[in-house]
């Protein structure tokens, strides 16, 4: 039986980072993920770091490769009815964003971890959480084929949409909010420079695109595409032609092609699980909540989750206050559901609506609004910056 004060499910942003801000204040705990260290390491998903999750993680040690490789960008380009606007987050906010690969987040978590004797179990399967309604929360796993068990003081489930803690909680305790998207996002890595070097969100009447980065030799593009959208229809000619169609810019505008390293079809969700506690667990994360990408906010909410978990622990074992630890869900809700409503005001503004031409022509308007007035773009920027943590 092993025992430690917080028992973390999942080696995600949100679990690593917890470990790790625990850790400084002196708080011992034990991550338990079911993958491999590789898997974790090489998992491709988000990539923009909003200001203050950059502050967090170099004010919490894990910040200079971060530092040394991200990109750091002072605005992002809207394209629209062939026009091209640029938001000016510099201008409008004082603040730029990174882009930093989350997988290279991960990996520099994990490092950091291991270099201090943090304990993360990988591959461990079949974790259970029990006795969540006591003071005495445990962890059940099995790992190289023998069975665990840890006695924690907290349980912390950071264990994403598909993990095991949130469908722990029985359903009468959980009130459930979610949208659907009719489309979701085709995505390729692609061998090749950036073609410019900012972020391009394209409002195209084919379909949205997105031109992204994760170094100054890959680049990371989007189509907008049917959710259950089949990749054998997608031969890589026909990703690129789509993606000339769709981004077509100035005249000086040259989208780069490359081998392409990664494709694949992610569904778009947005969703939300009120409270975000359960007795002695806290859901942090997609593990309470998922938004769709196009605000590039998934990963900044984890982190901004947990960055309130840690406070409201270290309150608890300096003190014995528990007046954060009561107040973590509303607290995190707040954020979370200001995040919800950009998220889906980006997605319903930059994405086709099949169907209806009143909505073509209200998003061009809409756009035409942001591009023309200094209010709505600062508005845009603020959200997309992200809004302060405190
Ligand atoms: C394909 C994809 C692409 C994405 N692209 C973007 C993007 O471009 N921009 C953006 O902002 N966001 C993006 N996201 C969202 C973003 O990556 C997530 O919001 C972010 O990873 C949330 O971090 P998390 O730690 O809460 O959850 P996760 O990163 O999901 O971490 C959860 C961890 O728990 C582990 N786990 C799950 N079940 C168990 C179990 N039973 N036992 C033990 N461990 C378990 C998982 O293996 C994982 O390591 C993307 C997500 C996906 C899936």
């Amino acid at each position: 039986m092993l025992r430690t004060q917080v028992g973390i499910v999942g080696a995600g942003p949100a679990g690593l980072v917890l470990s790790q801000l625990l850790a400084l204040d002196g708080i011992d705990s034990v991550v338990l993920e079911n993958k491999t260290r590789q898997y974790c390491e090489e998992r491709i998903r988000a990539g923009v770091l909003e200001w203050g999750t950059v502050e967090l993680l170099a004010q919490s040690g894990v910040g200079e490769r971060m530092r040394r490789e991200g990109l750091v960008h002072y605005g992002i380009e809207l394209r629209f009815a062939g026009r091209a606007h640029r938001i000016d987050f510099k201008d409008l906010t004082g603040r730029s964003i990174t882009v930093y690969g989350q997988h290279e987040v991960i990996k520099d978590l994990i490092q950091a971890r291991v270099a201090a004797d943090g304990r993360i179990v990988f591959e461990a399967n079949d974790v259970r959480v029990e006795d969540l309604n006591t003071n005495k929360p445990k962890i059940q796993y099995f790992h190289a084929g023998e069975s665990h068990e840890i006695h924690c003081d907290f349980v912390a489930g950071c264990d994403g949409f598909h993990g095991i803690c949130r469908p722990s909680i029985p359903s009468a305790a959980l009130k459930l909010y979610e949208r659907l998207y009719p489309f979701g996002w085709l995505g390729i890595l692609a061998e090749a420079p950036p073609s410019s070097e900012e972020l391009i969100y394209a409002y195209h009447e084919r379909g949205f695109a997105l031109h992204s980065m994760r170094s100054p030799q890959i680049t990371r593009l989007y189509l907008q595409c049917d959710p259950e959208e089949d990749l054998a229809a997608w031969p890589d000619e026909r990703i690129w032609r789509e993606l000339h169609l769709r981004l077509a810019g100035g005249r000086d505008w040259k989208l780069n092609e490359g081998a392409i390293l990664q494709k694949g079809v992610t569904g778009m969700r947005s969703f939300v699980v009120e409270p975000m506690q359960y007795g002695r667990m806290y859901l942090a994360g997609d593990a309470a909540h998922i938004v769709p990408p196009t605000g590039a906010k998934g990963l900044n909410l984890a982190v901004a989750d947990v960055r309130v978990l840690a406070r409201a622990l270290k309150d608890f074992y300096s003190s014995g206050r528990t007046d954060s630890l009561e107040a973590y869900s509303q607290t995190c809700l707040s954020r979370v559901w200001k995040v919800q409503r950009f998220s889906w005001w980006m997605t319903s503004m930059l994405h086709r609506h099949e169907g209806n031409p009143f909505d073509h022509r209200r998003q061009l308007a809409e756009l035409d609004y942001v591009a023309s007035s200094r209010a709505a773009s600062q508005s845009l920027a603020e959200n997309y910056v992200g809004l302060p943590m405190d």
